[in-house]
């Protein structure tokens, strides 16, 4: 999350002046109690409740699975998957908690929750690991040591491998774990502006490009709207589609309305051409049913599952589209979208 202070919100960010630097300029409304009566979103060890059991080569609604829809994606389908923990870190258990939750969702995928004890932001950080470099989507807030997460997991896999720390945005809560990786061996931390980081992936404008981890191919998208720097990242061996906060289970703020439709629209278009297992984004801010969670809550009991489909992707294509030039906030089954000006 990590939204921008807007003029809309110039009022409240005056007034919450005691939240406002804890939030890391995330502006928002106070949003009310959530509902804590709805059962957890996810299944052990399998798919969650709340979204369809994918196949291998699930595509987007319409999808045809041929030839042209597998294109980039690896020979074979993806590894086998652990799918997803029954209950992620939510908060409600800080004296027994660990400060960041790691999840191995295939042989070489991992997955990193932040503690909500240690910073509301809670967002998820993801490690993939391919033959010559691991890359981090994300380096959390700052507040937990992602570094020697992610120096545990490549021993333990025994691997050697250069490091490079990506970013889903440049938000705070995406970027200020950099510094624990800043005097790491054979690290690169990639900077956080769009041209920085664009020039890193060999993004030109609203083109993709393509980064190798060696034996790992990953799809880099521009994806403009929430956060100017934005990337999305399509892993081809995995199929999973890394979305940030651009699309998560929560509320979707959008400082750039129309540049935000038009990644969504070229998000949508992608997954026509390329199968994807899930959609997994930066945050979980909903419960399983109910509202959402109050902006700078620290305990998100019975949270929704964090992996979406590509159908969500499509409901969102859909929703800020016939949205046309009047954004507005809207609550969907799966998400909120929460235009910011
Ligand atoms: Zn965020
Ligand atoms: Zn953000």
């Amino acid at each position: 999350m990590e939204a921008r202070a807007s003029s809309s919100f110039a009022s409240f960010a005056s007034i919450v002046t005691f939240t406002l630097a804890a939030l890391v300029a995330c502006g928002s409304d106070p949003s009310p109690t959530p509902s804590v009566n709805a059962a957890q979103g996810g299944a052990p060890g399998g798919a969650a409740s709340n979204a369809p059991t994918p196949t291998s080569d699930s595509g987007a609604p319409g999808s045809s699975g041929s030839s042209e829809a597998d294109a980039g994606a690896a020979p074979g389908g993806p590894p086998p998957s652990n799918g997803f923990p029954a209950h992620w870190i939510d908060g409600t258990a800080c004296g027994a908690d660990p400060d960041i939750q790691t999840w191995q969702y295939d042989d070489r995928t991992f997955i990193l929750r932040e503690s909500l004890c240690k910073n509301f932001e809670g967002p998820f950080v993801y490690l993939l690991v391919g033959t010559s470099k691991a890359m981090l989507i994300d380096a959390g807030t700052g507040h937990v040591n992602f570094q020697a997460a992610v120096t545990k997991i490549l021993q333990g896999l025994n691997v050697t491998v250069d490091v490079v720390v990506a970013h889903s945005h440049a938000h705070g809560d995406h970027v200020n774990g950099d510094g624990a990786f800043s005097q790491a061996a054979h690290t690169t931390i990639v900077g956080h502006s769009p041209a920085a980081a664009y020039q890193f992936f060999g993004v030109s404008g609203t083109t993709a490009s393509t980064y190798d981890l060696g034996d790992r191919v990953l799809d880099v998208l521009p994806i403009p709207g929430h956060e100017a720097a934005h990337l999305a990242f399509y892993d081809r061996r995995s199929r999973v589609l890394f979305t940030g906060d651009t699309l998560y289970p929560g509320r979707l703020y959008i400082n750039d309305w129309q540049s935000y439709q038009a990644s969504v629209a070229r998000l949508a278009g992608f997954v026509t051409l390329h199968p994807v297992t899930w959609v997994l984004g930066g945050h979980i801010e909903l419960p399983a049913s109910g509202q959402d969670y109050a902006m700078g809550a620290t305990v998100h009991a019975k949270e929704h599952a964090l992996e979406l489909t590509t159908a969500d992707l499509v409901d969102l294509n859909t929703t800020v589209s016939a949205l046309g030039q009047n954004p507005t906030r809207t609550t969907r089954p799966n998400f909120i979208v929460y235009p910011l000006n």
